[in-house]
């Protein structure tokens, strides 16, 4: 991963063949090859200033849209969450907050300060890094609808102040500049009523709950809406409501949900996600494309090589 025969730069906690289960919100999977949690904005700089420039990297906030396959990942994930939260009001209605800080804490803090426009973010499990890379959204909103700049760093450790207009942005998607990661956003909501905004966050907070399998082990929404219909109208009228492979079921409450049921592998989840989109694609000629990230190898050996 980088030279052993010096002291390093970086004073992070680096662990060795750390178990994703204990870092993505599906609890299943392989282990990363290495693990690290930096300081600070610098010392993440310093330890990617001295990383091999092959070793693969996974960044990773809440893991609430990540899948790590059961072989693992093959090199350094980069932890985001108790790492980069930073948070500061810039010219009294910009907020900047670090990529490791929570969605729910951005959405609490603009409602607070009386500004609308991010309440959707409240019930988004994930960080503002993780929304940032998918274009989290909910109940109409985007995350890129309310950024003015985005800070990243590159695989030298170098950062980057960069223009929204910089970044192609769709529907959970979203395509910059090759190889650099985010580090910040500056999300700028509108003038809004604190009153208004909190309770506009517990309306949304109590819808989430009435639809969504919250309290069970999931990645939220699995596969994006195809144009023009909704992914988890076809699940489940294809029938596959509670469907299983292992411990991965179809969410009977959501079909677009695929759920932990306690002893799920990621391969579990994996063959359910294959089967859904088979079917779906069998009976209505639609192929669903996952929103989650599937990423790290199968276990040596098993019938997915
Ligand atoms: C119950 C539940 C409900 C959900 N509801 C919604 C919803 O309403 N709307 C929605 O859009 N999503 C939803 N999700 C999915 C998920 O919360 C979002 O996609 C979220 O934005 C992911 O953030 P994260 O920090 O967990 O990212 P992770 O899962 O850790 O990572 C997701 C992707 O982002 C990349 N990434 C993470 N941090 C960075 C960074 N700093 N720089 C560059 N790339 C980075 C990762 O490498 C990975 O490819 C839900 C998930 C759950 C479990």
């Amino acid at each position: 991963m980088m030279a052993a025969d010096r002291t390093p730069g970086w004073n992070g906690e680096l662990r060795y063949d750390e178990p994703m289960a204990a870092h993505c919100s599906w609890r299943t999977g392989g282990s990363a090859r290495y693990f690290y949690t930096p300081v600070d904005v610098d010392d993440l700089c310093a330890f990617l200033a001295e990383l091999d420039a092959d070793e693969p990297l996974l960044w990773l906030g809440l893991g609430s849209n990540l899948l790590v396959r059961d072989g693992g990942f093959p090199g350094t994930a980069i932890a985001t969450f108790g790492a980069l939260s930073m948070t500061e009001w810039l010219a009294g209605d910009i907020l900047r907050a670090g990529s490791g800080v929570t969605c729910s804490k951005v959405a609490r803090m603009t409602a607070k300060a009386g500004f609308t426009g991010l309440e959707f973010l409240a019930g988004i499990p994930g960080t503002v890094g993780g929304a940032l890379a998918m274009n989290a959204g909910a109940f109409g909103g985007e995350t890129w609808s309310r950024v003015v700049a985005v800070e990243t760093v590159d695989r030298q450790g170098v950062l980057h102040n960069r223009h929204p207009a910089g970044y192609r942005i769709g529907y959970r998607n979203v395509q910059g500049p090759a190889n650099e990661w985010f580090v910040a956003a500056h999300f700028q909501p509108g003038q809004g009523d604190v009153q208004a905004a909190q309770e506009h966050i517990r309306e949304l907070l109590a819808r989430r709950n009435k639809t969504q399998p919250t309290q069970q082990y999931s990645c939220g929404s699995v596969f994006r809406n195809p144009p023009g219909d909704h992914a988890a109208r076809l699940i489940e009228s294809a029938g596959l409501k509670g469907a299983t492979v292992g411990g991965a079921q179809v969410s009977e409450k959501h079909a677009n949900f695929i759920i932990n049921t306690g002893a799920a592998s990621a391969a579990d989840i994996e063959r359910l996600i294959n089967q859904v989109q088979g079917v779906v694609e069998q009976q209505y000629s639609i192929r669903l494309e996952p929103e989650v990230r599937l990423v790290g190898d199968h276990p040596a050996g098993s019938d997915h090589e």
